[in-house]
């Protein structure tokens, strides 16, 4: 016999979480919030019993529609906060809650950390850089999340609890043959990084369940709690941000960072500098922030200076860090990146529309050029930066939302990134998963044949399809750019919650609980620190 579960389906409970980071306004029939393993169980069991789609979120600030949907939100971001760092065996167990800033302020204090470093780490919580194996500036160094994952611990769509392990195979629940094989190496993308469709090249591989579950959005089993693998901090560290006139010296100048085995190089275009830091010169293309960590402090200043030598002729502009201070000086522009865009004026809404693609390093120069034409055709201002040393740029549309016609510009921009994206040889993402937005695009990257093994994937964990159904695998309706917060057509939620969740965004106070927003004498949510 099952349960149900507490639900708060009134509407101001529905309305605060209506919405996540991206593009989306979906109101969710209900939401609940367990506390402990056994409450996810229960909501599991009853889902799975009734046929109730569920949306598992931790802070909802992921950007491609997994944490938003008509079923009910399963919010795990009031419970599970448990950690326990290992100094010794350079490990910590986290709930799935804790965020990455907890996680890293705990290791730190035992001169660790979690090398891969979202720019969202004040607020992501475990569960969901798990669940969408996010990544970071130092991930060029250090790969995707995926690479520290030593275990999980998930409650299964039978209501079970398990933990699955790194080494630990598994593979029997779901296997692929010889030929299996043979398409996925020859269709998956040869890029530095791939949040997009289920891992099956890093299962083939390693012959890991766990390979399935990192990445898989929510849509095979909820994560409680994960077990990462922490590395030693690095004795020294130092960096540049290089301005380059022209953008056709990316391609160029990225290869030559990154043949100094840099911990990232990170890239900011023209648009974005003026939207964020409207201090740097305006002849600039771009900016390009590369940053070393090596053994000693001589070291690291050394391969700055040759970083520097070697891109004189393409630079304009040199600024250099070789301290805390300085360091922080040169990330500063990074960390203003997605609040000054969401900051700007109701007339130019950043969304998030083709915002996480990756190609082969040798293509970026070429992905870079075609975005900004692409953009530049339609008369869309283009924001792009990100992490530049993986192939991989984030793009935020601008749109003048209350011009006409700014929806299908976009859905043209989207189609003719997706094409670029496939010609290139990329993926529609690189860390921010497929969510909704992607999830009916997955067949143009890989083909009808690796679709139909993710479909076998998804079968064998949630026959019922009740885990958050729509996301990775596109529902029969699948309509990228409908029910989004912007427009006439947005759905209709209590104007000061809609304006709380603006400022959410606005102050990228992802951290705030869900239901603090919908009590009417809240006030507006402030910056996380
Ligand atoms: C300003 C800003 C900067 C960002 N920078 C980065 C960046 O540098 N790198 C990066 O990778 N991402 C970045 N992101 C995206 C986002 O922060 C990450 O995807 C993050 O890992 C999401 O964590 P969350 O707790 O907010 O998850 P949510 O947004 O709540 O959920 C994201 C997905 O994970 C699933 N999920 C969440 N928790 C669980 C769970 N316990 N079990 C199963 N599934 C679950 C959800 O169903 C959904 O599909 C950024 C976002 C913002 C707003």
């Amino acid at each position: 016999m099952t349960t149900t579960p507490p639900l708060r389906n009134d509407d101001r409970s529905r309305a605060a979480y209506a919405e996540g980071a991206g593009i989306y306004r979906i109101v969710p029939a209900a939401a609940t919030i367990p506390r402990t393993v056994a409450e996810v169980q229960e909501v599991v069991r009853w889902a799975a019993t009734t046929g109730t789609p569920l949306v598992a979120r931790g802070n909802g600030s992921g950007m491609p529609g997994g944490n938003v949907g008509h079923g009910v939100i399963v919010d795990l971001s009031q419970g599970f906060s448990d950690l326990v760092v290992d100094g010794e065996r350079r490990t910590a167990r986290a709930g799935a809650a804790v965020t990455w800033a907890r996680l890293s302020e705990a290791a730190y204090g035992v001169g660790l950390r979690l090398p891969p470093d979202p720019s969202s780490g004040a607020f992501a919580s475990c569960g969901g850089m798990v669940a969408t194996n996010a990544a970071g500036p130092r991930s060029l160094r250090f790969g995707s999340v995926r690479r520290w994952v030593e275990a999980v611990e998930i409650v299964g769509t039978d209501g079970e609890v398990r933990t699955v392990r790194r080494g630990g195979g598994g593979g029997e629940r779901f296997s692929i043959a010889a030929d299996g094989r043979r398409l996925i190496a020859q269709r998956f993308p040869r890029t530095r990084k791939n949040s997009s469709g289920y891992a099956l090249d890093a299962f083939t591989a390693s012959g890991d369940e766990l390979d399935l579950l990192i990445g898989s959005e929510g849509t095979l089993a909820i994560v409680t709690a994960v077990e990462w693998r922490l590395d030693p901090l690095p004795p020294s560290v130092a960096g540049a941000a290089l301005g380059l006139p022209d953008l056709a010296a990316l391609g160029e100048a990225v290869s030559h960072l990154v043949a100094l085995d840099p911990s990232a190089v990170e890239l900011f275009d023209r648009t974005f500098l003026a939207r964020v830091q409207p201090s740097v010169p305006g002849a600039l293309a771009c900016l390009l922030l590369v940053e070393f960590e090596r053994e000693t402090a001589q070291a690291a200043r050394g391969v700055v200076g040759d970083a520097v030598r070697g891109l004189r002729h393409l630079t304009a502009s040199v600024d250099t860090g070789f301290d805390g201070a300085g360091l922080a000086q040169l990330w500063a522009v990074r960390r203003l990146a997605s609040p000054a865009l969401a900051r700007l004026p109701e007339t130019q809404r950043s969304l998030q529309v083709v915002e996480d693609g990756c190609v082969p390093l040798a293509r970026l120069g070429d992905y870079v050029a075609g975005l900004s034409s692409a953009a530049q055709r339609r008369g869309v201002p283009l924001v792009i930066f990100g992490h530049a040393g993986d192939g991989h740029v984030h793009a935020n549309a601008l749109p003048d939302t209350t011009r006409a016609g700014w929806h299908e510009t976009l859905a043209g921009l989207l189609e003719e990134v997706t094409g670029l994206l496939v010609q290139l040889g990329g993926t529609p993402s690189g860390e921010h998963g497929d969510g909704r937005l992607r999830a009916g695009l997955l067949e143009r990257f890989y083909g009808p044949a690796v679709l139909a093994q993710f479909r076998d994937v998804k079968r064998a964990y949630d026959p019922r399809g009740v885990l958050n159904p729509g996301v990775i695998l596109p529902a029969a309706d699948w309509a990228p750019l409908a029910e989004l917060k912007v427009g006439a057509d947005a759905a209709a939620i209590p104007e000061d919650i809609a304006a709380r969740l603006r400022d959410t965004e606005r102050n990228a106070a992802w951290g705030v609980p869900k239901l603090e927003l919908a009590k009417a004498d809240t006030p507006n949510p402030a910056p996380d620190t």
